[in-house]
């Protein structure tokens, strides 16, 4: 199969077509081989238009997805970011190319591990990824002027918004356990933030002390 040949058709039907214009954007989502992020069996299906599974219960969520809620932050390139839920890192590595330096939390030790693999593997050097419970946010590395958030929250965690820079955007699914709507949070200054609802969306649960409890999703 010839990824880079998949890979230029998801970036057109299912991102360019779907109205995402930032063409920085798209060049990461045209340079990062997503078939690295998924096993080896899964492979020819890594540019399909949907989340797939990468063990522990968890995904690699949709192109689409990835792409919207990159756009979502508007990156210029100077940003510190902090990401929640690294999963396969695929999230992480296209991050990595719209900003400074990526921040990213994986509760499962397994996934993070990998991650780190494969992102070393492809010389992607302006990532740290710590296991942890991402509900805390990472709070020695704050503020940040965009937080990701890639699994589901109830609510929207405190920690998120107190560690959000000026002017820095929160993206994340807010919502029931298995349908959320994604929610954009602009911090406008002081206490001032804007709330925007973006789209519906599907994710795994965001488990941990400022969302879902371990046992919800047993
Ligand atoms: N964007 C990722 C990708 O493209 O591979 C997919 C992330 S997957 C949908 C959600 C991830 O969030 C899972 O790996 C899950 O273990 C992780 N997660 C859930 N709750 C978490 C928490 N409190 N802290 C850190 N990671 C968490």
């Amino acid at each position: 199969m010839d990824y880079s040949v998949a890979r230029r058709r998801m970036v057109q039907q299912q991102i360019i077509a779907r109205g995402i214009n930032d063409s920085r954007l798209i060049d990461a989502m045209n340079q990062v081989p997503r078939h690295f992020f998924v096993d080896e069996g899964l492979r020819g299906h890594a540019y399909a238009d949907g989340s797939l599974p990468i063990g522990h219960k968890q995904t690699i969520s949709q192109p689409y997805m990835v792409a919207a809620m990159s756009a979502a932050l508007e990156l210029q390139g100077q940003e510190r970011i902090l990401e929640i839920g690294t999963g396969s890192g695929y999230q992480t590595a296209i991050l990595a190319m719209l900003a400074k330096r990526v921040y990213s939390i994986e509760r499962i030790p397994a996934l993070a591990a990998r991650a780190r693999k494969v992102l070393d593997q492809l010389h992607i050097s302006n990532v740290n990824i710590k296991i942890a419970d991402g509900t805390l946010g990472w709070k020695d590395q704050a503020p940040f002027d965009g937080i990701l958030v890639a699994a589901g929250a109830p609510d929207v965690p405190h920690e998120y918004l107190a560690q959000l820079a000026v002017g820095g955007k929160l993206v994340l699914p807010v919502g029931g356990f298995n349908q959320q709507s994604l929610i954009r949070i602009t911090h406008l200054g002081e206490d001032q933030f804007r709330r925007e609802e973006l789209m519906g969306c599907r994710f795994v649960p965001l488990i941990g002390e400022a969302g879902w409890a371990e046992t919800d999703n047993a």
